[in-house]
């Protein structure tokens, strides 16, 4: 712990959708938080209402190159990556820097630190899962030379990194795997399900369904998210630990509720499906409520409202992202 005994974090991906709101749970919790982002796909409007907050430091650097911080640091959240299939697709190669070097490097900050170490892991470590639904020990089923998997193969060398310091160092470390989340703070652009249907019904556009809508996703509410991940680093479990919302539903069935809450005229139209897709994704969560006594509250109904409702005021402000 640091000397004034405030604890202090560094939250990479600081400027980003999930790193923007676990600041703000960590800046709660007491914590004084620094926050580091190049801002490929992070955004400084996720930060602005931290400016003059004393509690707060942004640094604006890649941390793929060798980083530097004088602070006595408690913990180190490693957010940093592109995280949506169109980023990590027009970004290849930063996306697997930020997840193999951004991942050497911030567990070599935690190291000299003796900091808690905490990686933003993910659902997409089980690629197109042929177990479901998924648990931790399922070892996924990952195409390593396909489009996602710059994404997925990053992520999980960076699991095996981090386990690597755990078992070599002796560091404190934990793994979460994050499955689909959304809120407020998304990109509408970012080509993820939950803004660009949002952002179509809004809009008057049709709502674009790839493939033929049958393949499921499971959404979590973002503040459901954030507890569970403050829990876990309050944790002192090592292996990974799935976070996400187990209520499963099919793309058709999601494009469906959004016409419906939104009352939108759009219609649907179908386009092909990306390559590698996964077919099904849900959080087996057993391991989540046993060790950190952590399950999602936030309905559906009420978590996209909140939304819908915070897109309507992007789009009516200028300049938007
Ligand atoms: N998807 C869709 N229309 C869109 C964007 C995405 O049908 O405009 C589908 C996509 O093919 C995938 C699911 O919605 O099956 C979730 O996609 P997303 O990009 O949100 O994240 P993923 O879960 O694939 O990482």
């Amino acid at each position: 712990m640091a000397a004034n005994s405030q604890p202090v974090s560094v939250v990479t991906g600081g400027a980003g959708f999930l790193g923007s709101h676990l600041t703000d749970r960590l800046l709660a919790e007491g914590h004084r938080v620094i926050a580091i982002d190049n801002l490929i796909t992070g955004h400084l409007t996720n930060i602005e209402h931290l400016a003059g907050n004393e509690n707060y430091r942004f640094i604006k650097q890649d941390v793929t190159r060798y980083l530097f911080v004088p602070d006595e640091i408690d913990y180190v959240f490693h957010f940093a990556s592109p995280a949506s299939p169109i980023d990590y697709l027009e970004l290849p190669i930063p996306t697997l820097k930020v997840g193999a070097l951004g991942t050497h490097n911030t567990l070599g900050l935690a190291k000299a630190k003796k900091a808690t170490f905490l990686l933003a892991s993910t659902s997409e470590c089980y690629g197109d899962p042929l177990v479901h639904p998924q648990k931790e020990d399922y070892w996924g089923n990952v195409n390593p030379i396909g489009p996602r998997g710059v994404y997925d193969e990053a992520k999980r060398f960076a699991e095996a990194m981090t386990m690597a310091y755990h078992r070599y160092h002796g560091m404190d470390t934990k793994i979460v795997r994050i499955f689909n989340t959304y809120g407020p703070r998304m990109r509408l652009r970012d080509g993820r399900v939950v803004p660009a249907f949002i952002g179509q019904a809004l809009g008057g556009t049709p709502l674009t369904i790839f493939g033929d809508g049958s393949q499921t996703r499971s959404f979590c509410y973002v503040s459901d998210l954030i507890d569970g991940i403050f829990r876990l680093s309050q944790s002192d479990f090592h292996e990974p630990v799935n976070i996400g919302n187990p209520r499963e539903m099919t793309i058709k069935q999601f494009a469906q509720e959004i016409i419906r809450i939104t009352g939108t005229q759009s219609g649907i139209e179908y386009k092909p499906l990306p390559v590698d897709d996964p077919k099904v994704r849900q959080p087996d969560i057993g391991r989540a409520r046993q060790i950190l006594q952590w399950e999602p509250k936030v309905q559906f109904e009420e978590g996209i409202t909140t939304t819908i409702d915070y897109f309507q005021k992007w789009l009516a402000r200028a300049n938007h992202p």
